[in-house]
Formats: C-alpha cells, structure tokens, sequence
C-alpha cells in the first residue's frame, strides 16, 4: 500500500487536513502525536514537524521508519525573499539549501559535509503535480466566498532552510545577496524544509513541497505571519493538497 506523509510545521496549518480526515487513528510516538486516515481515497499520516530543523528532521525520519511512507509532502508557510515573490503567493520548492549550515573554509559555505551538495531536490514528478494543484488550488480560493486571493501567483524555486525567524529588511537582504554570491537565488525562508528533503534523500523516499508567503521576513514579518497563519494558512493547505492527492 502507498501511503503518503502529509507534513506540516504549525497545528493552524494542518486543521484544515485534519478536517477531513477519514476514519482518524491517533498514535503518539517520538513524543508527537501522528494521524493516520484516509484523505481523498489515499492512505495518509498527517504530522506536525514542530518548528526548526532538528524537529523536522526527527519527524520525517519516524515517518519513515515507523509508519513506512513512501512518499512525503511538506505544506507550510514561509517568508517570501526574493522580488515579486508577495503574501499570498504560493512557492512550490524544486531544492531546498540550509541558509545556516557553514563549515567553511574546510567545505565551500552552505555545503552540506560530505554529501558534496548544497542543494537537495525535489522529486520531479510529484513537484510537478503540486505546482499544477498549487495552481489550481488558488483559482479555486480566488473564486471561493471571499475571493482575497484573484491576483495571487505561484513560483517555482529554490527555497532556504534555517533555525531562525527572519524578521527585518536589512536581515533579509544581507540573507538573500550572501546566498546570491555561492549562486543560490533563493526565492522564500523557513525553518523546515531543506531537513525533510535530507532525510528523504538518505533513505530515497520522493519528496515535495509547497509553501504559503505569510510574510517577507522584513521588519513587519512578526506582525504578518500570526495574521496570516490564523486566518488563511490552513485554507491553503486544504485546496492544494485536496488536489495534488487527487491527481496522484
Ligand atoms: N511564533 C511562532 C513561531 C513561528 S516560526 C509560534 O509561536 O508558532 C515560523 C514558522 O513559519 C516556521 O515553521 C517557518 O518554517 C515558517 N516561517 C514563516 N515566515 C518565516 C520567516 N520570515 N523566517 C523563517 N521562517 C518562517
């Protein structure tokens, strides 16, 4: 049987999921509590990650080894850094890097020791499925009941992981031309991803992700991103994970 991981950062994005799940079977492991049900005709286990990259890492490796996924998708929220990449918008990952992880001069910065990469991918087929969902997803909320997101737009890229909120212009800016100068475009941060895509690399499980701009990890981020988690964070979750476990 295929089951797939549904993973979220924060409990306001995984209600909407939570929702909807289907005969709903609780276990508590790892000191998390997982939910394994049915979603759209797809065997699933939803997970909260917790926040920042250890978390991450240890939630997708007991995702892993004991309830035997084999496919996983991360749906979350984010910072938006790069131009044009607005609250509201969708950023589908195609690689993850950890903006975070130096251990130059002995590896080039942002490499990850011996593994020889900075840069971890995304499955190509199940990213493409979620770019069309994430695509198709905001159509069906910008003609929803309140309409707030017609002029939303979904991006493809490089997405930064790190253990720290970013929140401020110039934080932000020195963040985004430091990545720029190892030649990495980054086009959103948060504090989760690029954990999940290696673990999954290490044990070749097909990895996705999609990530809702709550803010622009400027000076105004403290003040977006609870507005934006509360209020349409889990919504988004629920239009483009309904879709892409449909079109699997
Ligand atoms: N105060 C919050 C903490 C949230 S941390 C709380 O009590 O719940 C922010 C979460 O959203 C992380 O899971 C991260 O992945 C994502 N995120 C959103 N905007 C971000 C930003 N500007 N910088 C880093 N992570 C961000």
């Amino acid at each position: 049987m295929t089951r797939t991981a549904i993973v979220s950062a924060l409990a306001e994005e995984q209600f909407g999921l939570l929702e909807l799940l289907q005969q709903p079977q609780k276990v508590s492991h790892a000191g998390r509590d997982f939910w394994q049900g049915q979603l759209h005709g797809q065997a699933v286990v939803l997970a909260l990650s917790r926040i920042g990259k250890v978390a991450a890492a240890t939630t997708a490796t007991a995702l892993i080894e004991r309830f035997k996924v084999s496919r996983m998708v991360f749906t979350g929220v984010a910072g938006g850094m790069a131009d044009g990449v607005h609250v509201g918008d969708v950023v589908v990952a195609t690689e993850f890097l950890q903006h975070d992880l130096d251990a130059s001069p002995i590896f080039p910065r942002y490499e990850v020791p011996l593994y020889g990469q900075a840069r971890f991918r995304c499955d190509e087929a199940l990213t493409a499925l979620l770019f069309e969902a994430s695509q198709a997803g905001l159509t069906g909320l910008a003609r929803g009941p309140r309409g707030a997101w017609s002029d939303a737009a979904v991006h493809r890229g490089l997405i930064a992981s790190g253990d720290r909120f970013v929140s401020g212009a110039t934080e932000s800016r020195a963040l985004r031309l430091a990545l720029q100068d190892g030649g990495h475009a980054v086009l959103a941060v948060e504090m989760e991803g690029a954990a999940v895509a290696q673990v999954c690399f290490d044990y070749g499980v097909p990895f996705a992700a999609v990530r809702t701009i709550s803010d622009r990890a400027d000076d105004q981020a403290h003040v977006d991103f609870p507005v934006f988690v509360k209020d349409v964070a889990s919504r988004y979750a629920q239009a483009i994970v309904h879709r892409w476990l449909k079109s699997l």
